[in-house]
């Protein structure tokens, strides 16, 4: 498994894809490794969907690993949380994922092996050693590259603890030949020996990401630009196993508007954030795609096409900054094109506060009816249920302040309607128009102050869409029903009419 001399991988195709074993090329195996000690950042889903597309295009596997390794700052609710936005996202994995922390046998087998061929070597310098001389490097000014005195030797305590350490090249150079980052030149000289097992036996996060990385199969690493520098360090022990050598492609940071990389002072940062605030997967899917991936400047690339189109060459090399109101204009362009019944159905229980129960078949189905005019106004989820409110509550309707107002101002014109209204044929937009024209010109009023009262009484609100669209949603029965609760509450509380 170990060789004993240091072996490159043959340089690979244009493509960035290795020939197969026939001489074709073999389909790309990439993976998405988030370790789960919180949500999954957006940042982290844009990285899960470039791997996604990149084995899409290629015909290749798309994996998934979760590295819960560092017990103390993994868990299950994070595992759970990352899981469930992959899945919002349609981004589940082909295979069921891979658990690191399930595989600390073979990564000490591993580290075993390599001490075995004289690549690693156990190390029994203490913290406070390890701690002084650190320091006296740092006084020396001769760099930080910390110097084991058990690299050549083996005659150690038997009753102290040790840690592995990789016997990592002195001389020479490491080059990185990134397909987003470019040729990156690292002198080995600023290698350190670094640990593969703790002193507990555990194994380091650069041992199992190179051990998983190499039985997974994985073939292309596309990952953020904060892995970069760990590279050269994997590229030392991939040579020290005589491994082939994966493609990377590191990919820049998310940045804020203010062109600081993105942090919680920035806001949201979790995908489920962005489903909370009335975001469809496809708009953050699109909007994260373009942000760091560019095909000449077409914005609007639905899945499909960004399979058929994705590259690695297409990444940026500068971080691109996070523009919420660009997001919105893309998620408006989703909401238009989506299902309305899929719309009603996530409508819905954003309502459920709300809404009465009662009556939930004929709320979804009116939801369905005014789908079309709603959409078209709402830039998310959230403001489409706000502006669909009325459909739902239970009646008679609290009327907010402007809508008392309307009604105040208004009540005769609607008592007029009212009666206009009952007998009109057919329930049409048209005639429902012709109707108030008519109501309007013979009071010698404006049509205006025809529809405030009538909105204020069907939705009990003062702002709404056009007021023909609802009475045509609402029906001719619902429609009365609500201006004659309206009506009737006036008689009640006013005794006016
Ligand atoms: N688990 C690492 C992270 O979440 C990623 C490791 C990798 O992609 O190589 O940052």
């Amino acid at each position: 498994m170990v060789n004993s001399s240091s072996c490159g991988s043959a340089p690979a195709p244009a493509s960035g894809l290795r020939a197969g074993p026939a001489g074709g090329l073999a389909p790309p195996v990439v993976r998405f490794a988030p370790s789960p000690t919180g949500f999954l950042h957006i940042g982290g889903a844009r990285t899960a969907l470039f791997n996604y597309l990149f084995a899409r295009r290629h015909g290749g596997t798309y994996l998934l690993r979760i590295e819960d390794t560092d017990r103390a700052r993994s868990s299950q609710a994070a595992i759970d949380a990352i899981l469930e936005s992959l899945a919002w996202l349609d981004l589940m994995p082909d295979q069921p994922p891979v658990f690191q922390s399930t595989r600390s046998a073979r990564h000490a087998e591993v580290a075993a092996a390599l001490l075995e061929a004289g690549h690693a070597y156990r190390c029994w310098m203490q913290p406070e050693e390890i701690e002084a001389e650190r320091a006296r490097l740092r006084a020396s000014g001769r760099g930080q590259r910390l110097e084991s005195p058990w690299r050549d030797r083996s005659d150690g305590p038997a009753d102290r603890p040790f840690v592995v350490r990789l016997k990592a090249p002195r001389t020479g150079e490491t080059v990185v030949d990134d397909r987003v980052q470019g040729r990156i030149v690292f002198p080995n000289a600023e290698l350190d020996d670094f640990v593969l097992l703790r002193s507990d036996g555990t194994p380091t996060y650069m041992l199992a990401v190179v051990v998983d990385d190499h039985d997974m199969g994985v073939t292309h690493v596309i990952r953020g630009d904060d892995h970069l520098s760990n590279t050269p360090r994997q590229l030392a022990l991939l040579r020290a196993l005589g491994w082939p050598e994966p493609v990377h492609a590191h990919v820049p940071m998310i940045h804020g508007p203010d062109g600081a990389k993105l942090s919680k002072r920035h806001g949201a940062l979790g995908v489920e954030a962005y489903r909370e605030m009335g975001f469809l997967p496809e708009a953050l899917e699109n909007y994260l795609l373009r942000l760091g991936w560019a095909h000449g400047d077409t914005e609007l690339v639905a899945r499909e096409e960004a399979i058929a189109l994705f590259s690695l060459e297409g990444i940026g090399r500068s971080p691109a900054r996070f523009d919420m109101k660009k997001l919105e204009s893309v998620n408006r362009h989703y909401l238009l094109r989506a299902d309305n019944r899929r719309l009603a159905d996530l409508v819905l229980p954003r309502l459920a506060a709300i809404a009465d129960q009662q009556n939930a078949a004929r709320h979804q189905e009116l939801l369905l009816r005014s789908m079309d005019e709603l959409k078209a106004r709402a830039k998310d989820l959230n403001a489409l249920a706000q502006s669909a409110a009325f459909l739902v509550r239970a009646r008679p309707l609290d009327m907010d302040a402007a809508a008392q107002r309307a009604l105040d101002e208004g009540l005769g014109l609607l008592a007029t309607m009212r009666d206009r209204l009952a007998l009109l044929d057919p329930w049409s937009r048209e005639a429902l128009e012709r109707v108030a024209r008519e109501v309007a010109e013979s009071a010698g009023a404006g049509l205006g102050q025809v529809a405030a009262p009538l909105r204020a009484a069907l939705t009990g609100q003062a702002a709404s869409p056009s007021v023909f669209g609802i009475l045509e949603v609402l029906g001719r029965d619902e429609s009365l029903g609500r201006i004659d609760d309206a009506l009737a509450s006036k008689v009640n509380g006013h005794g006016k009419v």
